[in-house]
């Protein structure tokens, strides 16, 4: 079997799309306009580049884009007081502070100390517990991009077996939470797990979210089985630097139905998914029905 590539990035340019068709929508009928505000610590290059890309999409989708770079050694005060600020302001919809943040600063006071109903990424506490227990809440970006994506090849996931590697906070937990949601029987394995191949050879959908590059091969894929790469490792290949994901493409490839690739998989999804849940909490913060498709 030859799998068929989900290709990611013009998944994400279909997002973008239905995005800003509501956006100008919202403009047009309502006179508003959804607004992200991205909060970044420091100079770390490969933020810095994630920030930027933000900010473009966000404009190119009709939105206003904020954006606050502050110095590595900003205080906690004064960042918390900056929060405070964009959690105030009517014209932000979504805030986003970029991790990881420089290890003076609290992550998990500063996350929690956004608006859940602003807190875009899906990482505020009260967020994580709206979704596991299986209420509306603000969706983490990557893995409602994975869900989407899952939705648009299998359409009904209901009944199918499905085994998240990875228990992070940001991936691994909220996507086995959303594959619950949907009805699959899930499965979570991790560095502990025992017989990782036979755990994942049980897998209808497969999602690897580990950082680990190319770790899971052919030999740990049932034959027809989905497979969603979401990892984005840098290695050093025939002397060239090169971007690989969690999956050993080619052999998986080889028994998988369909696989995502890295690049283009996953990774331009997330962006797409941060647009969708700003656009979801300009609708809910003006009592406007949310957009279909767009969330969950
Ligand atoms: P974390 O490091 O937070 O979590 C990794 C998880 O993998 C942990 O739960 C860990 O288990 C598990 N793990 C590590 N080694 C093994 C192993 N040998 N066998 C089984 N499980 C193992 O990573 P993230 O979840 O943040 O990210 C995962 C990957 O996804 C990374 O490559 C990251 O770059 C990428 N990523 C991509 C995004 C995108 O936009 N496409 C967005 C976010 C992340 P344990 O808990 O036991 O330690």
């Amino acid at each position: 079997m030859t799998a068929v590539v989900i290709d990611g990035k013009a998944f994400a340019a279909g997002v973008r799309e239905q995005v800003a068709a509501h956006v100008a929508r919202l403009k047009e009928e309502h006179g508003l306009t959804p607004g992200l505000a991205v909060v970044l610590v420091g100079e770390d290059p490969a933020s810095q580049v994630y920030v930027r890309n933000k900010g473009t999409q966000t404009v190119e989708v009709g939105m206003t884009s904020f954006e606050h770079k502050l110095p590595v050694d900003t205080s906690e005060a004064d960042l918390l007081a900056l929060i405070a600020r964009l959690n105030a302001d009517p014209q932000v919809h979504g805030i986003l502070v970029q991790l990881p943040l420089p290890p003076h600063l609290n992550s998990e006071l500063i996350i929690n100390t956004i608006d859940p109903a602003k807190d875009v990424d899906g990482f505020h506490i009260s967020n994580v517990g709206l979704l596991g227990t299986g209420q509306k809440s603000m969706v983490p970006c990557t893995p409602l991009g994975c869900l989407m994506m899952l939705r648009d090849h299998h359409g009904k996931l209901a009944g199918l077996e499905a085994v998240v590697v990875g228990r992070s906070n940001i991936v691994g937990k909220p996507m086995a939470q959303l594959l619950l949601g949907d009805s699959c029987t899930v499965t979570i394995a991790h560095s502990r797990t025992r017989d990782l191949a036979e755990v994942c050879r049980r897998a209808d959908i497969l999602v690897a979210a580990v950082g680990r590059p190319e770790m899971i091969t052919g030999d740990m894929v049932k034959p027809g089985a989905t497979v969603i790469d979401v990892g984005i490792n840098r290695i050093e290949r025939d002397g060239k630097s090169r971007l690989v994901g969690d999956v050993h493409t080619a052999s998986a490839a080889a028994v998988a139905g369909a696989i995502t690739p890295v690049p283009g998989g996953v990774g331009p999804m997330t962006i797409a998914c941060l647009l969708a849940n700003t656009l979801t909490a300009c609708c809910r913060a003006n009592g406007l029905p949310e957009p279909e498709g767009l969330t969950v």
